[in-house]
C-alpha cells in the first residue's frame, strides 16, 4: 500500500494506534461494524507486550486471591469463543498444580477451582479434578515427593499470530492497516483529529479522523500525554516486566505445571514447540520498557522455583532461550507488583458536549489481557457508540477469525484433510502449516505438489513460499517478523539458518 492512498478525501471514522493484540481486536470489531478505520503500528504487528506473554487463554486462577471476579468470570467465558472462533492458534491445555500443603491447604485449593468450574461459561473444557501423584503419567518429571495433585482445564494460544489474523480480518472488513507507522502528534480541529503519522522512511503523513483509539500498551500514558498535553496527570499505568525462560521439553506428556510458591507467586511450566518447556514468569517492576531483557536473578528465581518440583534439576546452560514483556498494568495503588490488577480500565474524553458526531472522542485503555481482548474492544465500541450513531451492533462472538473455520472446529481433522489433499508434501511441514493459518494453509500451499515446488527450504518447516505469503498477506517485512512472530521458526534454527531467512527476505523486500 502507498503513502498517497492514506490520503484519504474523507476522515476516517476511526484511528487505532498500536497494532497489539487490542487494537488489532478493536480495528477488526469497529471495521466489521461499518466503520472506516486505520490501524497504526509504529513497528510489526505483536512487536511488543503482545508476543512477549505466557500464551495462556485463561481465566487466571491465582486472580481469584485478588477478587478479581468480573476479570476471571470474563476470561474463563472467552477460552471457550477463542477456542471456537480460533481453533488453529488456540487449544486447550491441561494444568497441574502439585499440592503443597504449606503452601495453600486442600480445601483453599478446591474452592478456587470450584469457582474457576462455575463462574465463566464453560461448554467444552472439562472440570477440575484431583489426582494421586504416585507412578501418575499427572506426575511427569517431577519429584518423587509429589503425592497429591489437581488438575484444570485452560487453554494456550500462538500470542504474535492471534494479532495478525485480528488484522487480517480488520483488513477484510475494510480496515486499512499500516505497519512500521508511528503517530507522531495530533491535534483536534474543527471537531475532527488531525493526526500525523511518520513511515520508517522518515516520511510523513496527515490523516484526519473522527475518533482515536490509543492502544499502545506499554506507551498508553506517553501517547496519552503527547496527544492533549495541556491535561498530563500522574499515574495511570503501572510497568512490570515478566520474563520467561525456554528449556529442553521436561517431560513427554502434554501437560503443563502450575508450580507456586513461597512468595506467594505462581510460575508455569508449560510444553512449547514440541521440544521445549516454557518457564514463566516473574514480577518485576520497572521504569524503562523500550526493549525489556530478562535479567540473572530472573533466571535464577525460574530455575530455582522449577528446581524445586522437578525431578531433573535444570541449570543455567538448560536456558536456550528467553524472553521478557512488559505488563501495562492499569494503576490502582497496590504495593505488590503481583496484586496490581489484570483487569482493563477504558478512558474516554472527548470535546464538551453531548456525545455525538463532531466531538472529536479520545479513547485510551489501560491493562487488559490477551485472553480478554474481544471483550475490550466489545467494549471500548460501546464507549465509542454514542458518537457513531449509525454504527453496527457486535458481531465478534460467533465469527471465526482468518483461518480458524476448520471443518468441526477440529484441528487434528484439519491437518489428516491437508495430508489428504497435499499427499507429496511431508506431514511435519503440513502439521505445522495447519497450526500456523488454519484453512489459509491452503492459500500458502496452492498448487504445490512437492516440497520442491515451494522453493528454498529455510529448514524448521520453513520455506521460501511461506515467506512470499507471509510478505504478500501478513505484512511481514524484517527475519524477525517471519523467524519470530508469524512463525516461531527462529528457535531451533542455528544462527547460519536465520541468517539465510534474513539474506532472503533482503533480496525480497
Ligand atoms: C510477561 C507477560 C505475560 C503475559 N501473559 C499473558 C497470558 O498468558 N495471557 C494473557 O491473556 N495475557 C498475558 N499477558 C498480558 C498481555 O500480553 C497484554 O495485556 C497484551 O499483550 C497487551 O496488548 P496491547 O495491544 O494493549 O499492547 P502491546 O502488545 O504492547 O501493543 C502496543 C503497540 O503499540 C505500538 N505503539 C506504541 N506507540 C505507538 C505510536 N506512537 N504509534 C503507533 N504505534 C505505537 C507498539 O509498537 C506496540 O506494538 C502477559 C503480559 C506479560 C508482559
Amino acid at each position: 500500500m502507498h503513502a498517497e492512498s492514506l490520503m484519504n478525501s474523507s476522515p476516517y471514522d476511526l484511528l487505532v494506534i498500536g497494532g497489539g493484540i487490542n487494537g488489532a481486536g478493536i480495528a477488526r470489531d469497529a471495521a466489521g461494524r461499518g466503520l472506516s478505520v486505520l490501524l497504526a503500528e509504529a513497528d510489526d504487528l505483536a512487536a511488543a507486550t503482545s508476543q512477549w506473554s505466557t500464551k495462556l487463554i485463561h481465566g487466571g486462577l491465582r486472580y481469584l486471591e485478588y477478587y478479581e471476579f468480573r476479570l476471571v468470570a470474563e476470561s474463563l467465558a472467552e477460552r471457550e469463543v477463542l477456542l471456537a472462533n480460533a481453533p488453529h492458534l488456540v487449544e486447550p491445555l491441561a494444568f497441574v498444580l502439585p499440592h503443597e500443603p504449606h503452601l495453600r491447604p486442600a480445601w483453599m485449593i478446591r474452592i478456587g477451582l470450584f469457582l474457576y468450574d462455575h463462574i465463566g461459561r464453560r461448554k467444552t473444557l472439562p472440570g477440575s479434578f484431583g489426582v494421586g501423584l504416585a507412578d501418575s503419567r499427572w506426575a511427569a518429571g517431577l519429584s518423587p515427593r509429589f503425592r497429591k495433585g489437581f488438575v484444570y482445564a485452560d487453554a494456550r494460544v500462538d500470542d504474535a499470530r492471534l494479532v495478525v489474523v485480528n488484522a487480517l480480518d480488520a483488513q477484510a472488513h475494510g480496515a486499512q492497516v499500516r505497519v512500521r507507522t508511528r503517530v507522531t502528534g495530533a491535534r483536534r480541529d474543527e471537531g475532527l483529529w488531525q493526526v500525523t503519522l511518520r513511515s520508517a522512511d522518515g516520511a510523513t503523513t496527515e490523516v484526519a479522523a473522527r475518533a482515536i483509539v490509543n492502544a499502545t500498551g506499554p506507551w498508553v500514558k506517553e501517547v496519552l500525554d503527547s496527544l492533549r498535553p495541556e491535561q498530563r496527570n500522574e499515574g495511570q499505568v503501572r510497568h512490570v516486566k515478566g520474563s520467561h525462560i525456554v528449556v529442553p521439553r521436561v517431560h513427554d506428556e502434554a501437560h503443563a505445571y502450575i508450580l507456586q510458591n513461597a512468595d506467594n507467586r505462581i510460575v508455569f511450566v508449560i510444553p512449547y514447540q514440541e521440544r521445549y518447556s516454557l518457564i514463566g514468569t516473574t514480577d518485576v517492576p520497572v521504569s524503562a520498557f523500550d526493549h525489556p531483557h530478562i535479567d540473572e536473578d530472573e533466571i535464577s528465581y525460574l530455575l530455582k522455583l522449577a528446581n524445586a518440583y522437578l525431578a531433573r534439576p535444570l541449570t543455567r546452560s538448560d536456558v536456550v532461550w528467553t524472553y521478557s514483556g512488559v505488563r501495562p498494568l492499569y494503576d490502582d495503588g497496590a504495593t505488590d507488583p503481583s496484586a496490581i490488577t489484570r483487569d482493563y480500565v477504558l478512558k474516554l474524553e472527548a470535546l464538551p458536549g453531548a456525545p455525538g458526531p463532531g466531538r472529536a472522542p479520545l479513547l485510551s485503555l489501560f491493562g487488559g489481557k490477551i485472553t480478554t481482548y474481544r471483550k475490550l474492544a466489545e467494549h471500548a465500541l460501546a464507549e465509542l457508540a454514542p458518537f457513531f450513531p449509525g454504527m453496527k451492533p457486535a458481531w465478534t462472538m460467533h465469527a471465526a477469525l482468518p483461518g480458524g473455520d476448520l471443518p468441526g472446529g477440529d484441528r487434528n481433522a484439519w491437518f489428516a484433510e491437508l495430508c489428504r489433499r497435499y499427499p507429496g508434501l511431508p506431514a511435519p511441514l503440513l502439521r505445522a502449516l495447519a497450526q500456523r493459518h488454519g484453512t489459509r494453509a491452503l492459500r500458502v500451499l496452492g498448487d504445490a505438489r512437492t516440497v520442491a515446488d515451494l522453493g528454498q527450504d529455510f529448514g524448521a518447516q520453513l520455506t521460501a513460499h511461506e515467506i512470499d505469503y507471509l510478505i504478500a498477506e501478513e505484512w511481514a517485512v524484517s527475519a524477525a517478523d517471519v523467524l519470530w512472530r508469524r512463525t516461531k521458526c527462529g528457535l531451533p534454527m542455528s544462527e547460519a539458518q536465520q541468517a539465510e531467512v534474513a539474506d532472503y527476505m533482503a533480496r525480497r523486500t
